[in-house]
């Protein structure tokens, strides 16, 4: 099901009028109500008035992160706070928290919504019982994904995270449908309910929506098989608004933007240049709609692709590829970038290791080493010590022979890897202390 035809589904060019349309009445709004945006577009030297077609908000400067930050709580809220009526803060993964407000609107009109396109996108209806396990409180993911459960009808069940054991008693006696976690925490499910003899045929579960962190395709087959469902993949980021920015239907591979709500562009990270369809950058976004806590392209420093291919489930909004990782997270391993998920594709391809990992940084000298540790199955840790350092070795060349770098590969014993039920941190930089 199509949450939204109208919109979803709306002739490309007419969207392209909707999008111009409100991306002026947006721009013309911060220019009375955000100082900081009439600032730095005046140092700029554009005004509102320059938005002639969708192509001349090139002219306008970026926002960064940092700007988010110096403008800290309150100073790029395009509302009076007697509108707010919610506050989030983004994790604060990189740095000091962003704090974000939402209107009444941008709750009801905006991310419910969106939310609710997400669950139709994984094939979810009002006849589904939603099992949230994103963390509920200023993180986005709980309070987001609820309302737009609600809105869409399901029976929505507010687990929030941790206590994954009981997580899975109630997703049986209640017949949960839908699971919507962090990736690594449906693989922390996952491993729980093997531990506890349960397979995929005991799990009512049939989709899960899985995001807020970068994964492998490798580790969607693995909580495919073991919960016995559909795995989609799901993204958004605080600043835009949560959860509900882009979301992959059933064709799989590429997520829906709503950009009906959310203008993407990719750029060339260095340049700052709009980089054309197919080409890998960071994604930066416009909101076209929010009213409390607007931005106007701002930086994601996600890195991903764009396409405006139309899509055979019928929705016709642009496309992003899977995020490969943010900026931050990328390593340079003697010169080579790497992502985490990079490395999580070239493990996730051997049947003898689980997707759970560690990346540990050291320095040696001056060169950075990078220690590769990732727990051997249970079943095949009772193998020979020849067996396993075959195994090392093997990794190690496949690592070697995909990503162009060399590191050291450790396999560690089952379940010695810190489970992670939020966002997994996968590395361990340990190079200051040395
Ligand atoms: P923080 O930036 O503090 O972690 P958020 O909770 O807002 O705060 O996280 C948003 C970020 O999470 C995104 O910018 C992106 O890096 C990551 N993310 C969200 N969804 C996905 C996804 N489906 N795939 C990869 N990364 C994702
Ligand atoms: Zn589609």
């Amino acid at each position: 099901m199509i949450w939204d035809p109208k919109h979803e589904c709306m002739d490309i060019e007419e969207r392209r009028a909707l999008q111009l349309r409100r991306l002026r009445e947006q721009v013309a709004r911060l220019w009375v109500n955000v100082p900081f945006y009439r600032q730095k577009w005046e140092a700029a030297g554009v005004t509102p008035d320059d938005l002639q077609s969708l192509d001349d908000l090139r002219r306008f400067p970026f926002t960064e992160k940092d700007d988010l930050r110096k403008t800290y709580p309150f100073g790029m809220f395009a509302t009076p706070l007697e509108e707010v009526v919610r506050i989030h803060a983004s994790s604060g993964t990189t740095g000091k928290p962003i704090v974000v407000g939402y209107c009444k609107s941008d709750v009801t009109d905006i991310w419910a919504e969106t939310i609710a396109r997400t669950i139709c996108c994984g094939g979810g209806t009002s006849q589904d019982i939603l099992h949230n396990a994103y963390g509920y409180g200023l993180f986005t993911g709980g309070l987001g994904v609820h309302y737009g459960g609600e809105l869409l009808g399901c029976t929505v069940v507010p687990m929030s995270a941790g206590n994954t054991q009981r997580q899975l008693m109630m997703m049986c006696d209640l017949g949960a449908t839908i699971l919507a976690s962090t990736p690594s925490y449906a693989l922390t499910i996952a491993d729980a309910a093997e531990e506890m003899g349960l397979g995929p045929d005991d799990i009512p579960l049939k989709a899960g929506l899985f995001g807020a962190e970068p994964w492998s395709e490798g580790s969607r087959q693995v909580v495919e098989e073991k919960l016995g469902i559909s795995a989609h993949d799901i993204y958004g980021l605080t600043e835009i608004i949560g959860p509900g920015v882009a979301a992959e239907c059933e064709v799989k591979g590429m997520m829906h933007v709503f950009d009906d709500h959310f203008l993407p562009e990719i750029i060339d990270p260095e340049t700052g240049e709009v980089l054309p369809d197919g080409e890998t950058g960071e994604l930066v976004f416009t909101t076209l709609t929010k009213r409390a806590f607007p931005v106007i392209r701002f930086r994601t420093r996600d890195i991903t692709s764009l396409t405006h291919e139309p899509c055979p489930c019928g929705r016709t909004h642009a496309r992003i590829a899977r995020i490969t990782g943010r900026t931050d997270d990328m390593l340079i391993i003697r010169g080579v970038n790497v992502f985490p998920s990079q490395i999580e594709d070239v493990l996730t391809s051997f049947a003898e290791i689980e997707p759970q990992y560690q990346l540990v940084l050291t320095r040696k000298g001056r060169l950075d080493q990078l220690e590769v540790q990732v727990e051997v199955a249970p079943r095949f840790f009772s193998d020979t010590i020849g067996g396993l350092e075959q195994l090392e070795q093997r990794i190690t060349e496949k690592l070697y022979s995909t990503l162009g770098i060399s590191v050291t590969v450790r396999l560690v014993e089952p379940k010695t890897i810190e489970r992670s039920i939020g966002k997994a941190k996968r590395i361990i930089d340990l190079r200051e202390e040395e």
